[in-house]
């Protein structure tokens, strides 16, 4: 099928990837020129296991391209995926102009090409919106020349991370549309993908925006659920590691997004849920329970900075702080929201200096802070003169390091581990002053 989409960041690149890969022909759109120079010229603007191999693959053998030819890549297509960003607007929702600004461009890309069956030109919205947005892109269809195309919405559950696996083996895939038909062309196109008996739903497209946005909610305050839960262990003497064990068992709770840390970050859970609360604004519905989940987030990004200074007092000048771990979450470059940023802030205002290590978002963050904070290429490296080590994220090489090198290059033993990836006992025992999240010390 031929198949374009706009936008080409983690879900748009991963989904024109992904589709070519099933033998699709994908073009991939992009208004930043320099991103589409990038894939042409065989790089990759961003750092996703398993992506590299797959787009050098399908590029080869001319079922990827890259553009920043909309109209024409509009015009060819069967189905027009808009992947662009939602972020999140000045109000606290979703900021949906660059959805409004595509929506526009294909309508005049298309409007003067003959219509078609239902089904025969849908444009599928797979960006995550609030609800109502898709009926609000079928309107300014219309108004702008092409009555006949179809829209449907297509929300996407993949993370980052794991972007390819979740995209090839979805646990079901969500599909809202208001006429058969256009479900069935999408059936078609993702019968790959769910071979083994994995559900495709359709619906309307209103539920299907608010499943996106119902699934976010309920990852978010599984979270910020487990931190509260760690923050009070932290003050009552109880470990959080066996709590969560003792709850995951239970098979009507589980153990996904059940593990305590520096908060959530990441490019969905913080915009989604408070576009969650926008939309209850609206309907003037006060979302209480989200707004907790917010709230209790934006607390725990904190968590890691109280406990440093309750251990070195308020006053960091003089001191050095190795980070460990810049991106959202391990196997990502994305550091949209990450609570490292949030912390580095507190550090160098607290007059500290800031060395970091991350596997792949380093070149991100120097963007942001320039020389304002070292970057080391090694973990080891980061850890030289340094009065305590702080692990933000889990990538796995932090996981086994070598103790007594670390000792030996910190300049006092003094570890604050924001995502409890090391034994406490075994820590104390290697000589460590081991802070955690939620075992038992504030
Ligand atoms: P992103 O910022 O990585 O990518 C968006 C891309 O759209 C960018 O490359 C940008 O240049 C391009 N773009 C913006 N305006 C454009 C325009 N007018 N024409 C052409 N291209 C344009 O965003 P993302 O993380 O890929 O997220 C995209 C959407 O998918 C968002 O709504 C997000 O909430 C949703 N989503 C993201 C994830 C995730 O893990 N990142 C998962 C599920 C859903």
């Amino acid at each position: 099928m031929k198949v374009a989409v706009i936008g080409t960041g983690y879900v748009g690149l991963v989904t024109g990837t992904c589709l070519a890969e099933s033998g699709n022909d994908l073009a991939c759109v992009d208004n930043n020129a320099a991103k589409i120079d990038m894939l042409n010229g065989g790089g990759l603007p961003i750092y996703e296991p398993g992506l590299q191999e797959l787009v050098a693959r399908n590029r080869k053998e001319g079922r990827l391209t890259f553009t920043t030819d909309l109209t024409a890549a509009v015009q060819s297509a069967r189905l027009i995926f808009i992947a662009v960003g939602t972020p999140q607007s000045d109000q606290g929702d979703a900021d949906l102009g660059a959805v409004w600004a595509v929506t526009k461009a294909i309508a005049a890309a298309l409007k003067s090409l003959p219509p078609g069956p239902a089904g025969s030109r849908v444009v599928v919205t797979k960006s995550t919106v609030p609800v109502g947005t898709n009926a609000a892109v079928a309107k300014i269809l219309a108004e702008h020349g092409c009555p006949h195309v179809d829209v449907a919405s297509n929300p996407e559950f993949l993370k980052e991370g794991a972007a390819i696996e979740d995209f090839m083996k979805p646990d079901r895939v969500v599909v809202g549309v208001r006429q058969p038909e256009v479900g069935e062309v999408l059936r078609e196109l993702y019968a790959p993908f769910l071979r083994t008996e994995r559900p495709f739903l359709t619906m309307t497209p209103e539920s299907a925006e608010m499943t996106k946005y119902a699934a976010n909610a309920m990852l978010a305050t599984k979270i910020s659920f487990i931190n509260e839960m760690a923050n009070l262990c932290d003050r009552v003497g109880a470990d959080i590691n066996d709590v969560r064990r003792g709850i995951g068992h239970d098979q009507r709770i589980g153990f996904q997004f059940l593990f305590p840390g520096p908060g959530y970050g990441g490019s969905c859970f913080p915009k989604d849920i408070r576009a969650i609360l926008g939309m209850g604004r609206r309907v003037q519905l006060p979302l209480d329970l989200m707004q907790a989940v917010d709230d209790v987030n934006e607390s725990q990004k904190q968590v890691l900075a109280q406990k440093i200074i309750a251990h070195f007092g308020p006053d960091l000048a003089g001191k050095t702080f190795a980070v460990w771990g810049l991106a959202f979450k391990p196997r990502t470059d994305d550091i949209r929201e990450a609570p490292a940023l949030v912390l580095i802030d507190r550090l160098l205002a607290a007059g500290a200096a800031v060395r970091t290590h991350d596997p792949e978002a380093m070149a991100n963050v120097k963007a942001i802070y320039g020389d304002k904070i070292s970057y080391s290429d090694r973990p080891y490296g980061a850890l030289e003169g340094a009065d305590a080590l702080v692990i933000v994220t889990e990538w796995p090489e932090f996981r086994n390091p070598d103790f007594e090198v670390m000792k030996r290059l910190l300049k006092s033993p003094v570890i604050f581990d924001g995502r409890n990836i090391y034994d406490q006992k075994a820590m104390e025992s290697h000589g460590f002053e081991y802070y955690a999240i939620g075992r038992g010390q504030r």
